[in-house]
């Protein structure tokens, strides 16, 4: 009965983390110019909440010169940053001021698949 209240304990905590997270004015990551072209993936697999695209499998892979960052859904744990192999990802507050225009062309990536579904 502990056991089982402790787990549903820790759950509740990491729901909870996620959540404020959530609330809070937070900064995504962002992923600027090395990627185009490259588009290694090591940063999908590593993601904890699915939220850099296109994937491999996905249709748009091969059109999309980069892959994205979904600044909504980003809970910023830099999981993504080490694994990069041409160090394109940063935290939008590192971002070098030459690539300041990856932020928006992030979020532009999303809002398009948005606006394709309706
Ligand atoms: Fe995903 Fe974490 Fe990278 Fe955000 S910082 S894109 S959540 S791996």
């Amino acid at each position: 009965m502990i056991r089982k209240f402790r787990k549903i304990s820790k759950i509740g905590v990491v729901i909870l983390i996620l959540y404020s997270k959530k609330g809070e004015e937070k900064m995504a990551y962002v992923i600027a110019e090395p990627c185009i072209g490259v588009k290694d993936t090591a940063c999908t697999e590593v993601c904890p909440v699915d939220c850099i695209h296109p994937k491999k499998d996905e249709a748009d892979f091969e059109k999309e010169e980069q892959l994205y960052i979904d600044p909504n859904e980003c809970i910023d744990c830099g999981a993504c940053e080490p694994v990069c192999p041409v160090s394109a990802i940063f935290p939008e507050s590192s971002l070098p001021e030459k690539w300041k225009s990856f932020i928006e062309k992030n979020a532009n990536y999303y809002k398009r698949k948005k606006e394709a579904v309706g």
